[in-house]
């Protein structure tokens, strides 16, 4: 619920494109252009002006911003319009990154679901400090994003910051440890010391912590993408997609999916998922990735 709560405080109905060059001074621009261009027009007779040409040119100039809700980016994240290629860069706190054989299995996950004709590459990204015992905020992640992200979306290529934490999360509960939050539309926090405890405690140590990893990961991930409602960077989903989120969304966990073999079933965000999945690595339902073919093809939005 608290994630939901998130999500919901987060939607954003704000373009995505807009930051470095304030909004006044670019409209100004853009009608300054528009009365030159029309002017060419009218002498030479050119083929017609399209008035959304120089708001294209002028978005290209401005910065992608990092800051929004989670599903913001969706579109961007899954089809090829406006990025050919994702940068995937992983910090942690030292002695807490996640297993190698989790990285191969979430390129696996990523190359399925993204349309990225020109690669998806993986960096390492600075080593966090320590986190301390009180736990994460939403906040604390914000702040960790802002000082330690190295790698921001530009020119066509897109970019996630994955986090890999030594403490919990500071909306855990007496009987609920969250292990991953997909905290922004292009980062994601995994609680990576909850997430071995929870393995080790729930499964009796018959699940690898791989596992865990991968689950919860691509969980998040699957919110980043808009799984299951969230909006696309126009803060709508596509018809079709909306028709999918009335049928598959799990009303009394919003923004997860209703089928509990599902990897967007609410249980992967917690603990909860290591003892239901006990070594089994949930995939998308059909309806899922249904979802995730409607976004990726180019008029979804
Ligand atoms: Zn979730
Ligand atoms: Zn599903």
């Amino acid at each position: 619920m608290e994630l939901f709560n998130f999500y919901r405080k987060n939607r954003s109905r704000q373009p995505l494109l807009g930051a470095s060059v304030s909004r006044q001074g670019v409209r100004q621009l853009s009608k300054l252009l528009t009365l030159a261009f029309a002017w060419v027009v009218a002498l030479g007779g050119c083929a017609p002006f399209e008035n959304n040409w120089i708001d294209q040119k002028v978005a290209a100039i401005e910065a992608y911003q990092t800051n929004l809700g989670a599903g913001a980016s969706a579109h961007d994240l899954v089809s090829n319009v406006a990025f050919k290629s994702l940068v995937v860069e992983v910090s942690s706190v030292p002695g807490f990154a996640p297993t190698q054989e989790a990285l191969n299995r979430l390129q696996t996950f990523l190359n399925s679901s993204l349309n990225k004709p020109r690669g998806i590459r993986w960096m390492m990204g600075t080593e966090l400090p320590p986190g301390t015992a009180r736990g994460y905020t939403v906040q604390d992640l914000k702040n960790l994003e802002n000082q330690f992200r190295r790698y921001k979306p530009q020119k066509d290529e897109l970019t996630v910051h994955l986090l890999f934490l030594d403490q919990h999360s500071s909306d855990d509960t007496e009987t609920q440890k969250i292990l991953g939050q997909a905290f922004g539309n292009l980062s994601i926090a995994v609680f990576e010391n909850s997430l071995r405890s929870a393995t080790v405690k729930d499964t009796q140590s018959q699940t690898p912590v791989w596992i865990s990893e991968v689950t919860v990961t691509e969980h998040e991930f699957g919110h980043l993408l808009g799984l299951v409602g969230l909006p696309d960077a126009q803060g709508k989903v596509s018809p079709e997609a909306s028709a999918l989120v009335r049928s598959s969304e799990d009303i009394l966990h919003p923004a997860h999916c209703m089928n509990p073999n599902c990897l967007m079933y609410h249980a992967a965000d917690t603990s909860a998922a290591l003892s239901r999945a006990a070594g089994i690595l949930p995939q998308l339902d059909e309806a899922c990735l249904n979802y995730l073919k409607q976004l990726g093809s180019s008029d979804a939005r």
